[in-house]
């Protein structure tokens, strides 16, 4: 995108949307239990894609424990310093994992490995090493495939960096969300620039080839400066990926935001104004800017795969590798095999329950129609490549009059040649999506 069309991006000519009077709510309902799929139907769905054989795969591992609540976590974990509970929740994995190659088989190769949080660098080195074990015994995980795993800064060491290369780590993922004392002590996550910096100095040296930076806009005492402050020093880092994520308050779901002072936090438009110096400072800087809130390098992998048009996300995030179905395992994980959407049990004595007594752990599933399936992939690809061919419009002609309302506020562009999300669209392009296929917002990892 060329920076000076961000000059004519004004956050109050946006507040109809950000108030959701212009049709278009800033956030939808989470999930809205429909056609729910029983444990006995994703068995199904698991056998018949063992049947068609081996294909790409990507694995999501959620691993749900903490050293110490962030106040303005949404993440479902747990804080424990017992290593005899993370001992339990690797026994009730591996059950979990065996569950599922029963009806899948064993041995199918993953494309790409995800282990998120929680905190996973919380696990001590027996534990990560353990954990990949269990993956080993059940799946093929190729020196190729790409293998990511979210960390906290706070919690690395040369040596653990280390083990997780040997593992077969090659990406990091670092939490950093803010670096201005004054929101850190809010948030409850304090740590210096100069550490960050060291950390992504060792993840380089240790052999990561991928290192990015995660960062929170919308926080308590945030201000356009502050947020410039620290977006000149994470620049400065270098990492291959930055992604920024808005901050939602809901303290009836999250009791612990309940620390956070509500009158600290910025309005939306205020908030509107936060993600537009980033999407400014990270362009300026010669970042990409990757669907709606991640931003890469130019050479990196999905810079290049979304200037190519052959961007793609599943319930990970966005993934330059075509994963064909996604298996999550550990509490809250979601799942897409074939038609079928799958999420976890959240509470990790539940999951576990379930797993003991011989079950898919799964407390919701959705079963999408071939016409939601085929809708889900066109906005997925409106999602990741910005841009939709007149062929796939054909799946969405009951959206028709939709899209026009949309072109005609100036958010897409229909052409001949198909559709085409507009300067100002990209702002919204998260919530225009999910508001025409709700599916997509139900996947709860970053897009
Ligand atoms: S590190 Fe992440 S998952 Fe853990 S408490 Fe903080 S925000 Fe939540």
């Amino acid at each position: 995108m060329n920076p000076s069309v961000l000059d004519d991006i004004h956050p109050h000519s946006f507040e109809p949307y950000l108030h959701g009077l212009a049709g278009l709510a800033p956030s939808l309902p989470p999930k809205v239990r429909v056609n729910g799929v029983a444990p006995v139907g994703y068995e199904q769905a698991l056998r018949d894609l063992g049947q068609k054989g081996p294909g790409p795969l990507a694995i999501y591992i959620h691993v749900p424990f903490c050293p110490t609540r962030c106040n303005f976590c949404a993440c479902t974990t747990n804080v424990t310093h017992d290593p005899g509970t993370i001992d339990a929740y690797l026994d009730s994995l591996e059950d979990e994992l065996g569950l599922v190659a029963s009806h899948l088989g064993r041995g199918w190769a993953v494309n790409h490995l995800h282990l998120g949080g929680g905190t996973p660098n919380h696990l001590r080195d027996d534990h990560l090493t353990r954990l990949m074990e269990i993956v080993d015994d059940h799946f093929r995980v190729p020196e190729s495939a790409l293998a990511c795993i979210e960390c906290n800064p706070r919690r690395t060491s040369p040596q653990q960096l280390e083990l997780l290369r040997e593992l077969g780590f090659c990406s990091l993922s670092l939490g950093v969300q803010d670096l201005s004392w004054e929101v850190q002590r809010v948030i409850g996550r304090v740590h210096s620039a100069a550490m960050i910096r060291d950390v992504c100095g060792m993840a380089r040296a240790a052999g990561f080839h991928n290192v990015s930076i995660d960062l929170i806009h919308g926080l308590p005492e945030q201000t356009e400066a502050s947020l410039a402050a620290t977006l000149e020093q994470v620049i400065a880092m270098e990492p291959d990926r930055i992604r920024c994520f808005s901050y939602r308050h809901v303290p009836s779901d999250f009791p612990h935001q309940a620390a956070i002072n509500p009158q600290t936090l910025p309005g939306v438009t205020e908030n509107f104004a936060l993600f537009l110096r980033v999407v400014k400072d990270l362009t300026q800087a010669g970042y990409i800017w990757i669907g709606a809130e991640c931003f890469a390098r130019p050479g990196d992998e999905w810079a290049m795969a979304q200037a190519a048009g052959r961007l793609h996300r599943n319930g990970i995030g966005f993934t330059a590798l075509d994963s064909g179905c996604q298996l999550a395992f550990g509490p809250h994980g979601n799942g897409e095999v074939g038609r079928l959407l799958v999420q976890n049990e959240s509470d990790l004595g539940a999951w576990q329950r379930a797993v003991k007594a011989g079950h898919l752990p799964i407390s919701w599933g959705h079963r999408l129609s071939d016409r939601d399936y085929q809708r889900r992939r066109a906005y997925e690809q409106l999602l990741c490549n910005l841009t939709l061919p007149r062929s796939s419009l054909d799946s969405l002609d009951e959206d028709l009059p939709t899209l026009e309302q949309f072109a005609a506020q100036g958010l897409l562009e229909l052409t001949g040649d198909g559709l085409r999300v507009t300067a100002s669209g990209r702002f919204l392009l998260r919530s225009l999506c999910a508001r025409l296929e709700r599916s997509l917002n139900w996947d709860c990892r970053p897009w």
